[in-house]
C-alpha cells in the first residue's frame, strides 16, 4: 500500500494552542500542508520547514480555490505517496466540507484519517463566557448554517421547529444573513427579547463580541459594520456572559506589545504578556551567540579551583559558562567550593538547574547593586571570575578590583545584532498598531534604532507607542536617544514590567 495519507486536521477556532495533540503530531510529520484562511499561521509552523505549503483559502463567497480543485489537490498529493495534512478551521466535519473531501479521497483510493478540532461554537462560546448549555436555561444546542436559505424557497431549515425549541442556537456564516435569520425566529414564535451574541474571531486577540436581542441585534450589527467571520449565539445562556466573561476582560486584552529580546529569551516574556491578554509580537534586536574567541574563558577554566567567587550576571552568562565547562569535559563539580553570586532570582533559578545554589543574590539588579553587596564583604585579595558578554559595562570588574580583589572577566558570550527585523513587527510599526514596546537592555534600544535606519526613524515609528524599560540604565539609553520612557518598574523583573505596562495602558496619564 502506498504510504500516501491525508490527515484532515481540525485546527481549532483560532487560538493556536487549541489544536489537539494528535493534530500537532500529524503536522510534525507532514510533507504537504494544505490550509485555508481560518487556520492560524502559527500552527503551520509545526510542520517541518521542508514541507510544501499550499494555501487554498476561502474568504466568504470569494473562494480562491473551488472545492473541486481542493479535492483534486488532496487526491493528487495523496496518490503521489505524500503525508498530507489538510488543516481546517475548527472541526473538519462541522460545516467544514470535510465530508466531501473524505468522499473524494475514498473514491480515489487514498487513505485518510480525521482529527477532530474544537469547533467555532464551542471555542468562541467558551472565550466569550457563554456556556452553550446550562441546567437553568437549556438542554439543547443546535448548530445551523446561516447561509442556508438565502433564498427563502430553498431553505432546508425548519424555522418553525427551530423557533419553538427554546434551546441554544448557534449560526455559522450567518452575518450577511443576520437580519433575516433573526426575523425568521421571531416570526415563528421565539421571543424578540431572546438574548443574542455575535462573536467574531473568537478565541483570538481580535475577538469582538456584540450582544443584544433577536429584535435589535441586526440593527446594532449594521450600525457598527460588524463583519464575518463570526458566529451568532441565540438563547437565554447569552445572558450569562455578563458575569462569566473572562477572556476579553483580561487587563491587556487587545493590546499589541513588541518584545525586543533575543529569540531564546523572548518566549517567557511573550507568554506572560499573552496570559494577561496581550498580543506579543517578537521583534528580536539582539542575538546571543558564542564569543568570537574562547581563549580567555578557557584559560580561566583551567585554573577554576583558584577562584573564590564566581559572578554570573544573567541567565546567558550561566548557560554559556556551564556549556563551556562541559565542552572541556568538566561539570559543575569543577567550581568546587567557589562561592557564586547571581544577579536576580531568574539567574539563580537557571544556576539551580546545574545543581548549584547561589550564595549571594543582590536585591538591586544593577551592576552598582552587586558592587554594593560585595562592599559589605571583605574581598581584598580574593580571586573573582566574572564571565561576561562583550560590550558589557565595566563597572563590576573595575569596582571589585578597587576593593582589592583580583578579577578575571573573560568574554563568554556575544551579543550581536540580527540581520533584519521580522516583517510582522515592521508591519505592526508601520501601520501604527503597536500599543507598547519593551526594552530589556540598552542594546535592545540601540540595535532597534540601527535596524530601523537611525534614531530619527525610530522616534517617528514609536510616536504614540508606550515605551517600557526594564531599569534605569536602559531608561537612560532610551532618553539619550530622545525616547520618552512611560513605564519603568521599581523591581527589574519581567513580572514587574508586565504590571507596569498593565497599569499604564489601562490609565495612561
Ligand atoms: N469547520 C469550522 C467552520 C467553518 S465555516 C468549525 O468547525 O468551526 C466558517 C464559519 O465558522 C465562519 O463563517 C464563522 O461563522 C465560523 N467561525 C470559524 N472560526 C470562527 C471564530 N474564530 N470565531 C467566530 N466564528 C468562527
Amino acid at each position: 500500500m502506498s504510504k500516501g495519507i491525508v490527515y484532515l486536521v481540525g485546527a481549532g477556532p483560532g487560538d493556536p494552542s487549541l489544536i489537539t495533540m494528535r493534530g500537532v503530531e500529524c503536522l510534525r510529520r507532514a510533507e504537504v500542508v494544505i490550509y485555508d484562511y481560518l487556520a492560524n499561521e502559527q500552527l503551520i509552523n509545526h510542520a517541518p520547514a521542508t514541507a510544501e505549503r499550499i494555501y487554498v483559502g476561502k474568504i466568504g463567497a470569494r473562494h480562491s480555490k473551488g472545492q473541486d480543485e481542493i479535492n483534486a489537490v488532496l487526491v493528487e498529493k495523496g496518490l503521489e505517496g505524500k503525508v498530507v495534512v489538510r488543516l481546517k478551521g475548527g472541526d473538519p466535519f462541522v460545516f467544514g466540507r470535510g465530508g466531501e473531501e473524505c468522499q473524494a479521497l475514498k473514491e480515489a483510493g487514498v487513505r485518510f484519517e480525521v482529527v477532530p478540532g474544537i469547533t467555532a461554537a464551542i471555542g468562541a462560546g467558551a472565550y466569550a463566557g457563554i456556556p452553550l448549555t446550562h441546567r437553568d436555561f437549556t438542554a439543547s444546542v443546535k448548530l445551523i448554517t446561516g447561509q442556508e436559505g438565502k433564498d427563502k424557497d430553498e431553505s432546508n431549515i425548519d424555522w418553525a421547529s427551530l423557533a419553538q425549541d427554546k434551546g441554544t442556537i448557534v449560526f455559522y456564516m450567518g452575518i450577511t444573513t443576520l437580519r433575516r435569520n433573526m426575523e425568521h425566529l421571531v416570526e415563528h414564535g421565539r421571543s424578540p427579547q431572546t438574548p443574542v451574541a455575535l462573536v467574531r474571531w473568537g478565541t483570538t486577540s481580535s475577538q469582538q463580541v456584540l450582544t443584544g436581542t433577536l429584535a435589535d441585534i441586526a440593527e446594532q450589527a449594521e450600525k457598527i459594520g460588524f463583519k464575518p467571520p463570526a458566529i451568532t449565539i441565540v438563547g437565554e445562556v447569552v445572558s450569562l456572559r455578563e458575569t462569566l466573561r473572562w477572556f476579553d476582560t483580561r487587563p491587556l486584552f487587545g493590546k499589541k506589545i513588541l518584545v525586543t529580546r533575543s529569540v531564546d529569551q523572548a518566549g517567557d516574556f511573550s507568554r506572560m504578556l499573552c496570559e494577561h491578554g496581550a498580543t506579543a509580537i517578537e521583534c528580536p534586536t539582539i542575538h546571543i551567540m558564542e564569543p568570537q574567541q574562547w581563549g580567555p574563558l578557557d584559560e580561566a577554566i583551567t585554573k577554576i579551583n583558584e577562584y573564590d567567587w564566581l559572578v554570573l550576571s544573567s541567565a546567558n552568562a550561566v548557560s554559556y559558562f556551564f556549556k563551556r565547562l562541559e565542552e572541556k569535559g568538566l561539570d559543575s563539580r569543577a567550581i568546587g567550593s567557589c562561592r557564586v553570586c547571581t544577579v536576580g532570582h531568574k539567574t539563580a533559578e537557571v544556576l539551580k538547574t546545574y545543581g548549584i545554589k547561589a550564595d549571594l543574590i543582590p536585591s538591586d539588579y544593577k551592576a552598582e547593586g552587586i558592587v554594593e553587596e560585595f562592599a559589605k564583604l571583605d574581598i581584598k585579595g580574593l580571586k573573582v571570575l566574572y564571565p561576561r558578554a562583550d560590550h558589557a559595562r565595566e563597572v563590576i570588574p573595575l569596582e571589585l578590583a578597587r576593593m582589592g580583589a583580583f578579577v578575571d572577566s573573560p568574554i563568554s558570550y556575544s551579543n550581536v545584532m540580527p540581520e533584519k527585523l521580522p516583517p510582522e513587527a515592521v508591519l505592526a510599526l508601520e501601520t501604527r498598531s503597536v500599543d507598547c514596546i519593551t526594552f530589556t537592555s540598552s542594546s535592545t534600544v540601540r540595535n532597534l534604532a540601527a535596524m530601523l535606519g537611525g534614531e530619527d526613524r525610530m522616534l517617528d515609528m514609536l510616536k504614540g507607542v508606550a515605551v517600557a524599560s526594564i531599569g534605569p540604565i536602559t531608561t537612560k539609553t532610551c532618553r539619550a536617544m530622545g525616547l520618552k520612557v512611560d513605564i519603568q518598574s521599581e523591581v527589574f523583573t519581567l513580572e514587574a514590567m508586565t504590571d507596569g505596562i498593565e497599569k499604564f495602558l489601562s490609565s495612561p496619564p
